[in-house]
């Protein structure tokens, strides 16, 4: 008998029948023997509807407000959940966030936990309950509610299985796993098998869409397993995990894209100490997620430099920038948008050298120019026109040989 976390998200309950469907797939797993709580996200949009009600009272609504009303989106789908259960004669009760026993800091909006209590999760499940929670809501220390940022249940799934010390955290999505490319640009992209914490971050960091970062974190600090599977087959998906010496052996695990970003150059700025300092200081204030940064080394004193951000901040950025050009010095800012980044990721990189010069060959013989470059220990980047991204995936994946599925025991060759 096992304690498992399954975490449903806002596809999976997004109606009256997918809804049943997964109250079948919860009592499946709890008539097996194990332990059972659920974790569920809003039904389908609502979060985004919500949200888009807000914006019809006011465009300044009050944070504490603002979660107030996101929240509610979860207590439908624990409630409806339970009671479809419930239907069948077997005992769910439902809890919201702050009866589970979430504890989060101050902020609104994106708050950050600080602890899980979870009591009342524990009793009910001595006396056999399925025990469903209401996922990215938590209680602050002056008893409001408080939302952990958009994508969080993931986060609420990953740190109860953390606080009930269940054995694995199953993340249900509708796809079968994490794969080793987007399937839409590449259709002979496999679903791995396993993947180290590590790689799952950097692969999320860098444009893949299956699991909130700030989750794959808390799994990894707590070495919980995670399993991200389907919700419509019994097929494993992906074990999300600590590093293990075998992983190795698979020298790139996948491809990453980000297709919206936008390059921010400043021009000639004095090389002088604190100058990016200020320049980042003042773009992190106003929220600016600076991706990759590469300043050139200086010629007669002064250097460009140059950086990334998402598509969507690009006004954003120019005008804070804009604003510092004079004191910052410098000759001029120019916004490129319209770039794409490509990643390749993989643990097996720190053993085999070479990766970068094979990526960088791949997109070469494919005629795509490289803008910017940047690396990790574990991965490879590059920025390119977005016209060429997908092109770019599709070289990358086909250079690494990632549509080749790796048996047991194959090992990857010194030279990749
Ligand atoms: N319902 C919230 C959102 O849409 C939380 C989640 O789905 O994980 O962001
Ligand atoms: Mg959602």
């Amino acid at each position: 008998m096992s304690l498992v976390v399954m975490k449903f998200g806002g596809s999976s309950v997004a109606d009256a029948e997918k809804i049943k469907r997964v109250a079948s797939r919860v009592m499946e797993r709890r008539k097996k023997g194990d332990k059972v709580v659920v974790v569920v996200s809003a039904p389908g949009d609502m979060t985004d509807d919500l949200e888009a009600m807000a914006e019809k009272i006011t465009d300044n609504p009050h944070e504490r407000e603002m979660d107030m009303l996101l929240a509610t989106g979860e207590q439908v789908s624990i409630a409806l959940l339970s009671m479809a259960i419930n239907h069948h004669g077997m005992e769910a009760v439902s809890f919201t966030g702050p009866q589970a026993g979430f504890f989060a800091d101050l902020s609104h909006t994106r708050a950050r936990i600080k602890h899980i209590r979870p009591v009342k999760v524990m009793k009910a499940l001595a006396k056999g309950q399925i025990v469903i929670v209401a996922g990215f809501q938590a209680l602050n220390a002056k008893r409001d509610i408080v939302t952990l940022g958009r994508g969080g249940s993931d986060l609420s799934a990953v740190a109860l299985a953390v606080a009930v010390k269940a054995d694995v955290c199953e993340i249900y999505t509708d796809v079968k796993g994490v794969y080793t490319t987007d399937p839409r640009i590449v259709p002979e992209a496999r679903k791995i098998t396993q993947i180290s914490y590590d790689e799952m971050l950097e692969l999320a960091g860098a444009g893949a869409q299956v699991m909130q970062a700030r989750s794959i974190e808390v799994g990894k600090k707590y070495a919980m397993p995670i399993h991200v599977r389907s919700t419509f087959s019994h097929e494993t998906g992906t074990m999300i995990r600590t590093e293990v010496s075998n992983m190795e052996e698979v020298v790139v695990s996948g491809v990453a894209y980000d297709k919206n970003q936008a390059k921010i150059t400043i021009r000639n700025v004095p090389d002088r100490p604190g100058v990016a300092a200020k320049m980042f200081g003042a773009l992190a204030d106003k929220g600016v997620n600076v991706d990759m940064i590469i300043q050139s080394s200086p010629i007669q004193g002064h250097n460009d430099i140059s950086f990334t951000v998402p598509g969507a901040s690009s006004k954003k950025t120019m005008a804070v920038l804009e604003k510092q050009q004079k004191s910052l010095g410098a000759k001029g800012i120019v916004c490129t948008e319209h770039m794409a980044k490509v990643s390749v990721v993989g643990v097996g990189m720190r053993s085999h050298p070479g990766v970068a010069a094979k990526f960088f060959k791949a997109l070469a013989d494919g005629k795509i120019n490289i803008d910017m470059i940047s690396t990790s220990e574990i991965k490879v980047a590059c920025v390119v026109k977005q016209s060429d991204g997908e092109k770019a995936v599709r070289l990358a994946h086909k250079a690494f040989k990632l549509h080749v599925a790796k048996s047991k025991g194959q090992r990857a060759k010194r030279n990749p």
